[in-house]
């Protein structure tokens, strides 16, 4: 299938200047290219097709968690929490924070909640407006247009950012700019070096612009290294967590069990070998 329009991302998004290379793996908008430096994965979608696809994002129903679901979100925002105040050592009511794509501001929430002074930036206007409208300080627009003062925040957040982005180093440069010397930089990203991504190939829901609107850009730990580098950051560690093997939907029950089965047997290695589907990134902002 052929990928009609321009192409949205034309060169590596961490800043390296070498060719992208074709890959075997077929999607939808095209074949999915590769840098040969840092091992980045692209989408070959048009511009056309990323605007389309990313307009999800600013339905006012997207993203509402309910129940179980909600309750797992907010154990995992704690965790998150958590760590970002070991690592500054600080305790939170010392802690400003600021949540860059914050959507309809549950992670802020969970912050304020856990005694954080924090806040979020979002740009689709609808989904800020909800946010806003559920009693949460939440800015519309890109980090960017907010015109914070250097060194405003001791910790920012960007979860689920990166990989819609076809150059990530100016937001990261302004990220640099209105942290604290010494400050966390969090980004969660999907793992292009997973086993899941290795064992479902083009198949991985990750790479599916249909349900996943705007996913263009792949990390890895090695291209998430060198994008920390290039933006002037040091990296703390780079976790990886989880395997997955099938999607539920498109497979037998049987088969879908075994793999669940297998999947959970590897979670623990996966975290070793840097080879789990859900990255996070915990950088900082040197201290001089
Ligand atoms: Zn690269």
């Amino acid at each position: 299938m052929k990928s009609p329009g321009v192409i949205y991302v034309t060169a590596c998004p961490v800043g390296c200047t070498t060719a992208l290379t074709d890959t075997a793996l077929q999607l939808r908008e095209g074949l999915l290219r590769r840098c040969s430096s840092c091992g980045q994965l692209l989408s070959s979608a048009s511009e056309a097709r990323y605007s389309e696809t990313m307009a999800q994002f600013d339905d006012s129903a997207f993203n509402v968690t309910i129940g179980g679901a909600q309750a797992r979100r907010d154990a995992v925002a704690r965790k998150r929490l958590t760590r970002i105040a070991a690592l500054l050592g600080k305790i939170p009511r010392d802690i400003r924070l600021c949540d860059v794509g914050c959507s309809r501001g549950q992670f802020v929430a969970a912050a304020i909640a856990g005694g954080f002074s924090a806040e979020g930036v979002e740009p689709a206007p609808q989904i800020a407006q909800a946010a806003r409208d559920a009693g949460l300080p939440v800015r519309t627009g890109l980090l960017e247009d907010q015109q914070y003062a250097d060194a405003s925040f001791d910790a920012l957040t960007l979860f689920e950012v990166v990989e819609h982005l076809r150059s990530p180093l100016p937001l990261l440069a302004e990220c640099r700019r209105v942290l604290k010397p010494g400050g966390i930089l969090l980004i969660s990203t999907g793992n292009a070096a997973s086993w899941t991504a290795a064992a479902m190939g083009a198949h991985w829901d990750y790479f599916d612009m249909a349900r996943d609107g705007g996913h263009v850009s792949f990390f890895n730990p090695r291209s998430m290294a060198r994008l920390a580098a290039n933006a002037g950051f040091s990296v703390e560690r780079i976790d990886t967590a989880r395997v997955k093997f099938h999607d539920r939907e498109n497979t037998p029950r049987w088969r879908y069990a075994a793999g669940k089965l297998l999947a959970e047997a590897l979670n623990l290695p996966a975290r070793f070998a840097g080879r789990g589907h859900d990255m996070l990134a915990w950088l900082r902002k040197p201290a001089q």
